[in-house]
């Protein structure tokens, strides 16, 4: 589990790095900036790497205060590497995402060689399949990438949380992207308006980021408001397309529209685990290292993922069986 950190050191190397004002992309380079080893830790090995409390932590660490134990401070990047061997309180959200890119890897795979010739598809149905996989992955491993390398320092942890974000609005695209190509299978010029706006707004949430006050405390609620909108959108383009299916009887949208709403639901609960730090909140430092808010949410987005691709995979089959009558 490693062993518990010397606060005072902490505090020293969080004014180190805040001196520097060197800022490079990513901030692998602020590596060099972090004299490690005159703290003594370059020579630990990862089974040693120091974890601390809550109350001991910079401030650019804190967040959840019911998490009290396992935070890696001030790691140079190759420990932040080293540390996901290491039991800490950010393990469970590192392997989640890791395993679900592994998944998501192999289900393209699967997909590209197994099911998609087998059901005869045309190249725009490998193109937006394999597109909303890809789109998975790249979400996976930018959380992967922000829960290994946010303990390295203030910027890198500010830089990360951008990469991270901007997986979230890849993943959410991932969604759509299946969805609307098979929903609007036979209406291609809707089809067409709804990825243009969805491009658009996908594009926007990225831009947004650029705003100098995005990351900090105040915006919390914007940003949260930012990604359930491009999330939400989706309900206008699903009212649309049951009104030109010919209304809630018709069978292709009795088959879609509970599968639509246990993705929403799935989307529902993973933010209300995010945004009221359950369980954790009731019994501080009991969901340290197992079942805090932060690993339910990362666990229900891979399964909402899975599920959603599973779920488009029917309305492919659907599709490829049934001729469009509109
Ligand atoms: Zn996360």
């Amino acid at each position: 589990m490693g062993r518990t950190g010397n606060t005072e050191y902490v505090k020293n190397r969080q004014n180190l790095t805040r001196s520097a004002n060197s800022y490079h992309i990513l901030d692998i380079e602020i590596d060099s900036n972090i004299n490690a080893c005159s703290n003594n830790i370059c020579d630990v090995s990862h089974k040693e790497i120091p974890l601390y409390k809550y109350t001991d932590i910079p401030d650019f660490l804190q967040g959840n205060p019911y998490v009290i134990h396992g935070y890696r401070v001030m790691l140079p990047f190759s420990l932040c590497l080293k540390s996901i061997f290491v039991w800490s309180n950010e393990s469970i959200n590192i392997w989640s995402h890791l395993l679900g890119f592994l998944i998501f890897l192999l289900l393209m795979v699967y997909d590209n060689l197994i099911i998609l010739p087998r059901t005869g598809s045309s190249f725009s149905d490998y193109f937006v399949v394999s597109l909303g996989l890809l789109c998975y992955q790249v979400c996976m491993l930018c959380s992967v990438g922000f829960h290994m390398f946010c303990c390295h320092s203030e910027r890198a942890s500010r830089r990360w949380l951008a990469v991270d974000l901007t997986g979230i609005s890849l993943g959410v695209i991932g969604c759509y992207l299946p969805a609307v190509h098979y929903a609007f299978y036979c209406l291609s010029v809707w089809r067409d308006v709804y990825f243009f706006i969805i491009t658009i707004l996908t594009v926007s949430t990225i831009v947004i980021q650029l705003h100098r006050k995005f990351f900090s405390h105040g915006w919390f609620r914007y940003r949260i408001l930012i990604y359930v909108f491009l999330a939400g959108y989706g309900v206008l383009p699903t009212i649309h397309w049951v009104y030109l299916n010919g209304g809630p009887q018709a069978e292709i949208v009795q088959l879609f529209i509970p599968k639509v709403m246990t993705i929403y639901c799935a989307g529902v609960l993973a933010l209300v685990f995010y945004l009221s730090k359950f369980p954790e909140r009731f019994l501080p430092g009991s969901f340290d290292y197992i079942g805090s808010s932060h690993q339910w949410w990362h666990i229900i987005v891979v399964a909402a993922f899975i599920y959603w691709h599973f779920a488009g995979q029917e309305i492919l089959l659907y599709r490829q069986s049934h001729q469009c009558h509109i």
